[in-house]
């Protein structure tokens, strides 16, 4: 049996997407050719790369006016090519961000670079919340606090923090913060396609595909086709929306194999029951392990409850000397990559869509057990 992998990402994929990539891996359904050696213009390709699309439109209810764009350069590029590609958009030069952990506040120095960016609102200070004392960026700034200047060209939000474990999902209407006009972008690298997204809510969400959506080296960006052609001119070509969505994300070589990859991961949740489907199992996941860390006096969540996120799930010892004995103990038990980021400390595991109810559970069988040789 595999052992269980709680990373963070890259992150596990489903073993029988694995297991039919090594299947096709030197002959693609019979034409004599890897995914890896094809041309990216040839016929096998395209339509690898149009139904990873359409299946990717179909899982998450992907309005019309959106294009669905496969891009290189991840969440980190993506954070740069944003602003080049919206800051311009109404002549303002502006944007706003709403800081609420690591990966916010990347993005927001990013941005820093290319205009006049404001923050929004921030859980960057401990808050006392619901009779708790919520430490910096365990918390969610809600939504009524934002400061969201009106002629914004956009405002920015990480809509689940990987690092800090923080998740956001109820998604503002601008026009009830006094800017009708500003579009909402969403870094969801590390949520997407586990449960549905309202893209009424959002003009631009982007992710890194590494989580849950297959291996690094594409980047999915659904952008509002109104939010497209305002690049300013020092926009790197390849970088510019434009030329991305009228190619059909072939404006120079895709990473093909990643998105072949991510293509029969689609298929994969497509079997899972769709979204619906894969965030039930995702709920039961969530439950089970922040069930057995709200009821144990030896572990614990520092998230405000509201904004825990499902996928990424921190928690600390009580006793921190035990922390490298928990760590090379779950190791020989099989329960892989729970170091927390070196940011925060403490463990963290990642439970994305392709890891099942039994690896959750076993992580909490491991846990109890370690808590009763040593609690
Ligand atoms: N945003 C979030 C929420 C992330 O989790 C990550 C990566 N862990 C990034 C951005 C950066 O992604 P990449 O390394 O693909 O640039």
């Amino acid at each position: 049996m595999r052992p269980w992998n709680f990373s963070a990402g890259p992150s596990v994929l489903p073993l029988e997407v694995l297991q039919q990539a090594a299947a096709e891996m030197t002959d693609w359904h019979g034409c004599g050719m890897s995914v890896m050696e094809m041309s990216h213009r040839g016929k096998q390709f395209m339509q690898i790369c149009d139904e990873a699309e359409a299946d990717l439109r179909e899982l998450l209810a992907v309005p019309d006016d959106f294009a669905v764009l496969f891009m290189q350069g991840g969440a980190t590029a993506e954070n740069a090519i944003l602003p080049l590609n919206l800051i311009g958009r109404n002549g303002s030069g502006k944007a706003d961000y709403v800081l609420s952990g690591s990966w916010s506040s990347k993005s927001y120095k990013e941005a820093g670079r290319y205009g006049d960016i404001a923050v929004a609102a921030s859980s960057g200070e401990a808050a006392e919340l619901d009779g708790v004392r919520q430490a910096p960026f365990t918390w969610f700034p809600a939504a009524e606090t934002w400061r969201v200047r009106s002629d914004a060209a956009y405002v920015h939000l990480c809509s689940n923090e990987t690092i800090g474990g923080v998740e956001f999902v109820q998604w503002p209407d601008l026009a009830g913060l006094g800017a009708p006009d500003v579009p909402l972008v969403v870094d969801a690298s590390s949520h997407i396609l586990s449960r549905p997204i309202d893209f009424s809510r959002a003009g631009m969400i982007y992710a890194g595909a590494q989580k849950n959506a297959g291996p690094a080296g594409v980047t999915l960006v659904f952008i509002r086709r109104d939010l497209i052609g305002h690049a300013l001119p020092i926009c790197p070509t390849a970088f510019d929306y434009v030329n991305v969505a009228e190619a059909k994300s072939m404006f120079n070589t895709p990473p093909t194999y990643a998105i072949y990859i991510a293509g029969l991961v689609f298929k994969w949740l497509k079997r899972q029951g769709g979204v619906a489907g894969i965030e039930r199992a995702n709920i039961a996941k969530a439950q089970a392990l922040y069930g057995y860390l709200d009821e144990s006096p030896f572990y614990a969540n520092p998230v405000h409850r509201p904004a825990r996120s499902r996928m990424n799930v921190p928690f600390i010892l009580a006793d921190e000397s035990l922390n490298q004995a928990f760590l090379a103990d779950a190791e020989q038990a099989g329960l892989l990559q729970l170091k927390g980021h070196k940011s925060v400390g403490g463990m963290r595991a990642s439970i994305y869509n392709a890891m099942p109810l039994a690896g959750v559970q076993a992580l909490v069988d491991f846990m109890q057990d370690f808590e009763k040789r040593h609690g």
